[in-house]
């Protein structure tokens, strides 16, 4: 069994800054609950039988260390050795689990009833509800109408998970007002509920302790690496990035690793050039949304705007103060993918591979095409998700022939 190394390696100070973003923007009524989260996290995430209680459910129950597969056949097509990181075998389909536990384990100690959470594509409320169940928690999943109809498969199993998902209706009913109502009702419940976010988003320390709970997936990747090539450090690793956990997990020990360049690719939606995309590093304005200053969709008059991708998962306006950082710093590169270049991708996997990948994961896969790599690069592709809740969208894009390859 691994023993994970959840140490802080992240380029944050004590406010909860990285560089110009982070920090906690929270109303006076939840600085007090903010500080003794941060107090149990702290005793937490340094206490061995904490840790000795997360390496086993990672082992046991979640399926870890999840394969690092060479993928031959898109080797030939890219000209690299490509790797890709199998987040969507983890248990429950994708790599929120693995924040789930971590965060679960704290709510358990805490003594908490309740678990909150907020949803987009229903990967992050079907790990809440599974690990609510697993720690005899109750649990609320906030999910926006939109999104509610467009991942029937995950509503239905969190209800069956005994979760109540609570429809929200406000906006254009997605991740960002699921969000908004998630924190409503966290801040009338705080001394009942624990806040279990699902990506490495809103006030400090919630973006940092979903990034060391994520980290799991770099380490593996370093020690899976040296196994098969005798090298501990990719040349790239490419994740989509909606609010940044996956890609966050995946980049974390070689965040500072020299000759490892990291990629995050963002939801460009119908175009980065249409007022409908979720980019908000290429568009976006600083500004705090959510709890954090980070980079975010705004009109003109400063006002949050929508996001839009056809994938619920990356379909936020803001991103985690971590990838904002790196951005900014010059010290991960961004990509934009359209919602046709997602569809064309997974399909493009499919075939090749026989994975059926999550549209979010779609993204990243879809990166390799605008990218140009040496024969002797190794490319590792967090694959976040597995492409089941997408599959009325994969079958409507099918009917309808918007693929430009098949
Ligand atoms: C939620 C989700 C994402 C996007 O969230 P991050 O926090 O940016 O990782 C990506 N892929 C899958 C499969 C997801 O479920």
């Amino acid at each position: 069994m691994l023993h994970y190394d959840l140490t802080n390696r992240l380029p944050v100070d004590v406010d909860g800054f990285y560089g110009n973003f982070g920090g906690a923007f929270i109303p006076e009524e939840l600085k007090a609950v903010v500080r003794r989260l941060d107090a149990e996290y702290r005793k937490c995430i340094s206490d061995k039988e904490f840790l000795s209680e997360f390496d086993r459910l990672m082992h046991e129950y979640v399926g870890r260390p999840t394969p690092l597969y060479r993928a031959d056949n898109l080797s030939r097509k890219y000209g690299a050795e490509i790797y890709l990181k199998r987040e969507d075998l983890c248990h429950t389909g994708a790599h929120k689990i693995n924040n789930a536990i971590g965060l679960g384990l704290m709510a358990k100690r805490m003594g908490k009833k309740k678990v909150i959470a907020e949803t987009g594509a229903g990967q992050h409320g079907v790990a809440t509800a599974t690990v609510a169940a697993l720690l005899g928690l109750e649990c609320d999943v906030y999910m926006g109408a939109e999104d509610i109809r467009r991942q029937q498969p995950n509503v239905a199993r969190m209800r069956m998970l005994g979760a109540r998902v609570v429809s929200v209706e406000n906006g254009n009913a997605t991740l960002n007002n699921a969000v908004d109502a998630a924190l409503a009702a966290w801040c009338s419940d705080a001394d009942n509920a624990f806040y279990l976010i699902g990506s490495a988003v809103g006030p400090h320390p919630y973006p940092e302790m979903v990034a060391r709970f994520q980290s799991v997936i770099s380490f593996e990747i370093a020690r899976q690496l040296e196994e098969s090539t005798g090298r501990r450090y990719p040349d790239y690793v490419i994740a989509a990035i909606g609010g940044g956990s996956n890609a966050a997990g995946a980049f974390y020990h070689f965040i500072d690793t020299p000759g490892v360049k990291l990629v995050g690719v963002e939801a460009a939606g119908k175009g980065i050039d249409t007022d409908m995309s979720a980019a908000s590093l290429s568009l976006g304005y600083e500004k705090v949304l959510h709890g954090a200053r980070t980079m975010v969709l705004a009109d003109d008059n400063g006002n949050v705007q929508e996001a839009y991708s056809i994938s619920a998962g990356l379909d936020y306006p803001g991103i985690g103060p971590l990838h904002a950082y790196l951005s900014s710093a010059g010290k991960m590169d961004v990509l934009a993918v359209t919602d046709s270049m997602a569809l064309n991708a997974a399909f493009e996997l499919t075939r090749s591979e026989g994975i059926i990948p999550a549209l979010e994961s779609s993204h990243a896969i879809a990166a390799l095409e605008m990218m140009r790599f040496k024969p002797d690069d190794i490319v590792v592709v967090n694959l976040s998700g597995r492409g089941d809740k997408d599959m009325s969208t994969y079958m409507g894009a099918l009917e309808s022939q918007i693929l430009d390859k098949m």
